[in-house]
């Protein structure tokens, strides 16, 4: 039985949803769904109020999803304007720049409605209409959040491509979706450097139609090549009005295109679409983060992720919430900078990456320590299994103890949160994603046979048995590609990739992806458990293990490791690891191959990408794949050149 950390008492009395809440929320959810989500719905403000709650099918061939599709609405307008009279002069957004010596600046609602519709004037004046798509290729400023805004108050498309990717991701995403206009600033400052935001994108541009149009923010004011294409954002917003009354939108028109971070394969533009998108991402922000009205929130999100469009933008300005957008790097100027930020600006709730608390887990304690962090109340995580070590480390450590961890386990295709302990009714369990959502019921299938494995204590396949609003709709242009990859494996449900263990509570713990499963001489395991063992081990910061061919046991145990700052690699330091690793998990588990690795191939999001490590201890590097999403590639040829030798 793993320890259990209870709710808070005041949290436990006086959070959105209580423990008794929980229980008949859910229930209710699942019996009648037209009735629970017709009814939360109502949540948002709607121009024409849908009749219609859900239209679904999942059945293979046939796959169609529609939720208030009789619903009209405009998403700037339940982000912002719903907002102006009760809290017009209220921060909507922080807005903390890369240096800690630059102002920060706060946007009030008021503030945010003029700043939209200017911008939404500018992309009208360059012919942008209903239906159009954007990209949007931007540092973390706030004009990213007035261009994704200004597209939703005319009801255009937007695509954000991450800033840090390379001009190649850029044409191609420009290209896959048509778009009409691209949105970019001169420069993107991140930990004190200046990414060339505009040449790179010039570069991208020199691989699509002419008729693509640019409009350029200006971040720094750096001199910037400029051509026919290109428009001044500033120049053209000092005279644009400020007043843009709001496109009437069909809740089934896409609010937006965002492509997968492409860990398991070519990444896919999902669709989401307007209405049924709102409702979910604003009901789990509210609930899961147990938001009430004066708290500051931040998520380290990039708006380049789904976490960015869901939980730094539509999720918490639909609540009229004041959400803190960065546009730095949380080891600049040191490993301090989360934490001085926090308590700067007083953040309530916390919300980040695995990866990130085991990087700043292996900067030491005192970088927390300096900060006064008890404003904080509750801290969040998502996208990838958090391993218990981690998980006691931000809960000790930063949170000293007081504050529940909301393990948020979701997707890009699933709009928000599907599972995560809500902190006023769960008692959490380090690393697992827990209970449900509203509306979301989990099934764990047999992954040789596909039929359903009932009862607790048991492991599987994770799918989904019905839909919810936030869902995707298709994939951008290929609904074909949509069926197959998420209804084809398993007939009549959501097939999400992932792998889960429900225990003897029926609480749910993603075990990684089904493709990370390993079978070493028979035993099928998770290279997940393995990862958690080593990184359990005071020297490892950070590691990731895949399986390579073995001529005796069938597959081995390839692992890559990092070391903690100021660990040196050392022939007994692999020895003692072998050995740490059998008495953690038990011989079968023992590593075969241990490579150092300074740095490991991860995607845009922080995502280790196995797939690339596969194919290196696989020695079959000519098989890459697309590695254009990863955050730096040099990566991968270090890693080439030190791979182990297997002789
Ligand atoms: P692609 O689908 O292109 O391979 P991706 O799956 O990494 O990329 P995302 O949609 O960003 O793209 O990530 C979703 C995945 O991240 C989930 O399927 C799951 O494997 C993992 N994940 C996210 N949150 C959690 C969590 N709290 N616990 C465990 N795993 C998580
Ligand atoms: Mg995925």
């Amino acid at each position: 039985m793993s320890k259990t950390y209870a709710p808070p008492a005041d949290m436990a009395a006086n959070a959105h949803v209580t423990e008794a809440d929980y229980d008949k929320m859910y229930a209710a959810s699942i019996a009648d769904p037209t009735k629970f989500w017709g009814d939360h719905g109502k949540r948002i403000d709607w121009i024409k109020p849908y009749t219609r709650v859900k239209d679904v099918s999942y059945e293979f061939g046939n796959v169609s999803i529609k939720w208030f599709d009789d619903g009209t609405l405009n998403v700037a307008a339940n982000c912002i304007d719903r907002h102006l009279a009760a809290r017009g002069d209220q921060t909507a957004i922080i807005w903390e720049p890369d240096s800690p010596d630059d102002e920060a600046l706060h946007i009030s609602y008021r503030d945010l409605h003029k700043a939209t519709s200017k911008m939404a004037n500018v992309l009208k004046g360059l012919g942008v209409e209903k239906g159009d798509r954007v990209v949007i290729y931007m540092p973390m400023i706030p004009e990213a959040a007035y261009a994704m805004l200004a597209c939703a108050r005319i009801g255009a498309i937007h695509s954000i491509v991450f800033a840090g990717f390379s001009p190649d991701a850029l044409s191609a995403r420009v290209n896959g979706c048509g778009a009409k206009v691209v949105i970019t600033a001169d420069e993107a400052p991140r930990g004190g450097r200046n990414t060339p935001l505009k040449t790179n994108a010039d570069k991208a541009l020199a691989h699509c139609d002419d008729s693509v149009q640019a409009l350029v923010v200006r971040r720094t004011g750096a001199d910037v090549p400029w051509s026919d294409r290109d428009h001044d954002y500033n120049a053209l917003a000092a005279t644009a009005s400020d007043d843009c009354p709001p496109a009437e939108v069909n809740a089934e028109d896409p609010l937006f295109i965002l492509y997968t971070s492409g860990s398991t394969g070519q990444p896919k533009g999902v669709v989401h679409t307007t209405g049924g998108y709102l409702v979910y991402a604003a009901m789990t922000h509210q609930i899961t983060f147990d938001y009430h009205d004066k708290d500051v929130y931040w998520c380290t999100a990039d708006v380049g992720w789904v976490t960015g469009h869901s939980y730094i933008v539509y999720g918490p300005l639909a609540n009229g919430a004041t959400t803190l957008m960065f546009e730095g790097v949380p080891t600049y100027p040191d490993a301090s900078r989360f934490w001085q930020i926090c308590e700067k600006h007083k953040v309530a709730q916390f919300y980040t990456a695995p990866t990130a608390i085991r990087a700043l887990m292996g900067q030491g304690d005192d970088f927390v320590k300096k900060a006064d962090l008890s404003s904080l109340k509750l801290l969040g995580t998502v996208g990838e299994p958090i391993n218990p070590e981690a998980w006691n480390w931000y809960n000790d450590v930063v949170g000293g103890g007081r504050c529940p961890i909301v393990d948020t386990w979701w997707q890009t295709e699933t709009g928000g949160h599907l599972m995560t302990p809500l902190p006023g009714a769960h008692a959490t369990k380090p690393g697992a994603a827990q209970k449900p959502f509203f509306g979301i019921e989990p099934v764990v299938l047999d992954p040789t046979d596909g039929s359903v494995v009932e009862g607790n204590g048991v492991e599987g396949v994770l799918c989904i048995r019905d839909s919810w609003p936030g869902q995707m709709r298709t994939v951008w242009g290929d609904h074909e590609r949509f069926e197959q990859t998420y209804f084809s494996d398993f007939k009549g449900y959501y097939f999400t990739g992932d792998g889960c263990r429900r225990d003897a509570d029926g609480d749910y713990w993603i075990t990684g992806r089904v493709d990370d499963v390993i079978n070493v001489s028979g035993h099928r395991m998770g290279t997940a458990e393995v990862e958690s063992a080593l990184v359990a081990h005071p020297k490892v910061a950070e590691a990731a293990v895949v399986g390579y061919p073995h001529d005796i046991k069938g597959q081995g145990i390839y692992c890559y490791v990092t070391l903690m700052s100021g660990d040196e690699p050392s022939e007994e330091l692999r020895k003692e690891l072998r050995t740490w690793v059998r008495t953690e998990i038990g011989p079968i588990a023992s590593p075969d191959l241990i490579q150092w690795a300074p740095g490991l191939p991860k995607t845009r999001s922080g995502k280790i990408m196995r797939r690339i490590l596969r194919k290196i201890a696989e020695d079959d590097y000519g098989a890459l794949g697309d590695i254009s999403t990863l955050a730096d590639p040099s990566v991968v040829d270090d890693l080439i050149a030190n791979r182990m030798n297997k002789g």
